[in-house]
């Protein structure tokens, strides 16, 4: 409500002026939670080292344009010097609008190469219709791209996942692989001559949403080649979110989990020495409770902490 007095004026918080003052607000503060949350998962994890040749992956969504963004950011204020090589492949798909990103790519006047291989052809050739084109499609790209990568003598892929799709991950291989393996921020390729690493592993989705819509990136739908969106993907996305809207922070102690790992009370002997574990005599509070029920702080607090009975 406008409190204003005769003597006193508020802008009202609806003026033009006002709101125009708060996105700007809001922008700057985005922007630097991007850089630091980048940031942070390169030092943590070690991304990023002096003389890498970074292929920096292009699909023409909003995560990839959010990575390389921000990755130029960290490039100009970093301490090592690394290169970046921005990298598209065209797999011609029908519609897919060829232009776009060479424009986008020579505008922002960073080193680029676009890749042109028909695998849509192949893999529509291949797999009877109805059935999921993905694995085939993604095999061939990951060889493309490796090709490429070595063609351009980069050492390390840049992906776009970020955090939500490493959670999501996470519970798809548990849900469905009877696993607890999630999507890690730094991994040797499967051919073991590359580090593939994922610099947005810190950064919230819906920071990339509205990140992509300030900076009004040219985005490229993904459904061209007309293939399903995978289903338990989508699930499970939805899943999450759902648990977010009803227990804000949900996410961030999920997320905070997966890099507090306790061997000793997940049930894997390979991790840990279950069969030859010894009685020490020493109290230690990692130890078991025995009787004493867990219990937790109330959601939304950054990390779970058991409350001692
Ligand atoms: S969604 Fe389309 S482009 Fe992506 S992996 Fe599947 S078939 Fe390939």
């Amino acid at each position: 409500m406008n409190t204003a007095t005769e003597n006193t004026w508020v802008e009202p918080e609806t003026s033009d002026a006002a709101k125009a003052a708060r996105i700007e607000r809001e922008t700057h503060k985005l922007e630097k939670r991007l850089c630091r949350q980048m940031g942070q998962a390169i030092s943590d994890f070690n991304l990023i080292e002096e003389g890498d040749r970074i292929m920096v992956c292009m699909s023409g969504g909003k995560d990839s344009y959010g990575m390389l963004d921000i990755l130029l950011k960290m490039k100009a204020r970093a301490p090592v010097d690394f290169e970046l090589v921005a990298v598209n492949l065209d797999q011609k798909q029908p519609g897919f609008p060829e232009h776009i990103l060479p424009a986008y790519l020579k505008e922002l006047g960073v080193a680029f190469h676009i890749e042109t291989q028909d695998t849509y052809s192949i893999v529509k050739d291949k797999i009877p219709e109805g059935k999921t084109m993905c694995s085939l499609c993604s095999r061939l790209r990951r060889g493309i791209l490796y090709r490429v990568a070595r063609e351009l003598k980069c050492n390390k892929l840049a992906l776009g996942h970020h955090r939500d799709d490493m959670l999501q991950t996470f519970f798809l291989n548990m849900f469905f692989g009877g696993k607890l393996k999630g999507m890690p921020p730094k991994l040797v390729s499967d051919n073991g001559e590359f580090m593939v690493i994922r610099p947005l592993a810190y950064v919230a989705e819906t920071d990339l949403i509205r990140w992509a819509e300030h900076r009004q990136f040219p985005i490229i739908p993904c459904t061209l080649c007309g293939s399903q969106e995978n289903l338990q993907r989508l699930q499970v996305g939805n899943m999450l979110r759902e648990w977010q809207k009803k227990h804000p922070g949900r996410i961030e102690n999920m997320f905070a989990a997966l890099q507090n790992v306790v061997p000793s009370h997940l049930m894997d002997a390979k991790l840990h020495g279950f069969k030859d574990l010894k009685i020490t005599g020493i109290e230690s509070d990692e130890g078991d409770k025995a009787f004493d029920e867990e219990s937790f702080s109330e959601p939304g607090l950054p990390g779970i902490q058991v409350i001692k009975m």
